[in-house]
């Protein structure tokens, strides 16, 4: 089928799904294949259920009986395809997140910032892939203004597949680190990657959101129709800097014309960077100083991404989403800074899918504790117990090959009156230790 005959049936039933398990009514089923699914074993009773239709690239015949069942060639492609063509079709401006830390948070602040003024769709969640962009695009209908879109990458040419799916005419690099080298290779490969944004921009004649302090980003979009904002530099656009040492984000923004305080319910001093992208783009759109501010002081981060949490026992910083060099440093280096009478503990859970820096990152991560002077420090991941354990040597050190055990220990020995830093990849589930906590 033609996409164009397919737009007419989305027109339709505007309602996309790729889940069998959730069938609106009058919906398309597009069955994807997974590691563990076969969406097309799916598709009756996905019109079963209720949807209208069902896209399939496997069947036994290219006429199926039932005029429900629609057979392509490719079901994602056919998503990606329709997903554009739809976007093609949008007068809208859509603003294109990338970047290895922060996209999901500065996501989120543009789209509560916009939201004051415009009816802004955005991406749901973390569904930043080829599967997530589609889908956000296609949630998209003509009563909306802006999109905000978030791009994830983890091999190289993936930022341009999306960028050429969602053809942005905004762009923001929120900044560049070590993350996914298993996949990219290198990190000039992370660099040439999400620059891909860049390009497309610079192609499409578009414009970027720059953080100036950011060398990298600042030389790769020299040229272009570019709008800056950093830290301490009051000629920018947007320019911020911190103004409390809390636990909690504060800062003033274009401090020296009109300061605009900010207390903020983030914790960690990288997300002034993300919350002055987002303010730069609200800016940007017209949307006035006053409510920017009020806009980033109501965010409250999700899914224990940079919180602070009192409990009985315990102060917590828990940051345990993800986990990276880049995003590790920073997290370490501001908690370290932090100002507090209570002892620190940081439980820090492995880095993942860092390839084969994997033992030279956690090497140097260690060497930087070494020179820290945290009271405890918990280590939870096999690369700790079979990898990098030669060079534990450090007082107080306790290492775990999974959470588990790092939970029985805390059950024999709790942590109580401690300052505590969670922080690791998402896998190694560091969540499940708060309650111990
Ligand atoms: P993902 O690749 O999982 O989509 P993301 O880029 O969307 O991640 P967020 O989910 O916003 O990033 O943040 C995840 C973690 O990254 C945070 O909890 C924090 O530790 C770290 N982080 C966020 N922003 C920055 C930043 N500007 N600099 C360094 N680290 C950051
Ligand atoms: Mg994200």
């Amino acid at each position: 089928m033609e996409i164009s005959a397919l737009y007419e049936i989305y027109k339709k039933h505007p309602v996309v799904t790729t889940d069998s398990r959730v069938c609106p009514h009058d919906s398309i089923f597009f069955a994807l294949k997974g590691e563990r699914f076969n969406g097309n074993q799916f598709a009756e009773s996905a019109i079963e259920k209720g949807c209208a239709y069902a896209v399939v690239d496997e069947w036994e015949n290219d006429k199926p009986e039932n005029p429900r069942v629609i057979v392509v060639e490719n079901v994602l492609e056919t998503l990606q395809k329709l997903a554009n063509f739809h976007r093609k079709k949008l007068k809208i401006t859509i603003v294109g997140i990338t970047g290895t830390n922060g996209k999901t948070t500065t996501k989120e602040l543009i789209a509560t910032i916009l939201s004051k003024e415009f009816k802004v769709a955005f991406t749901q969640g973390n569904f930043n892939n080829h599967i997530g962009v589609p889908l956000t695009l296609l949630s998209i209908n003509k009563s909306h203004e802006i999109g905000v879109i978030e791009m994830g990458a983890n091999h190289p040419g993936e930022i341009r597949e999306l960028c050429e799916i969602a053809e942005p005419n905004i762009g923001l690099i929120t900044n560049i680190g070590k993350a996914h080298i298993e996949g990219f290779g290198s990190l000039e490969n992370v660099i040439k990657t999400k620059c891909e944004l860049y390009d497309f921009i610079r192609e499409h004649e578009g414009k970027v959101f720059v953080n100036k302090d950011n060398s990298t980003l600042s030389e790769k979009s020299e040229g272009m129709d570019r709008i800056l904002y950093g830290r301490d530099n009051p000629g920018l656009f947007v320019s911020g800097t911190l103004s409390a040492e809390t636990p909690f984000l504060h800062f003033d923004w274009n401090f020296f014309e009109h300061p605009h305080r900010v207390k903020t319910h983030l914790v960690g001093e990288y997300n002034l960077d993300n919350a002055l992208a987002a303010a730069a783009i609200g800016k940007y759109f017209g949307i006035n100083a006053e409510l920017i501010s009020s806009a980033l002081e109501a965010y409250e981060p999700k899914n224990n991404r940079s919180q602070f949490e009192r409990t009985q026992h315990n102060d917590l910083i828990i940051d345990a989403y993800n986990a990276n060099p880049t995003s590790m440093k920073a997290m370490l280096e501001f908690f370290s800074k932090i100002k507090s009478d209570l002892p620190k503990a940081v439980i820090l859970g492995e880095m993942k899918e860092l390839g084969p820096i994997a033992e030279v990152e956690h090497r140097k991560m260690l060497d930087y504790l070494h020179g820290q002077s945290f009271d405890k420090i918990y280590l939870v991941g096999s690369v700790f117990t079979d990898g990098v354990t030669g060079s534990i040597t450090m007082k107080n050190t306790f290492v775990f090959e999974r959470v588990e055990q790092l939970i029985e220990e805390l059950e024999r020995h709790p942590l109580a009156g401690y300052y505590v830093l969670l922080k690791g990849s998402h896998s190694v589930q560091l969540e499940k230790v708060i309650p111990f906590l």
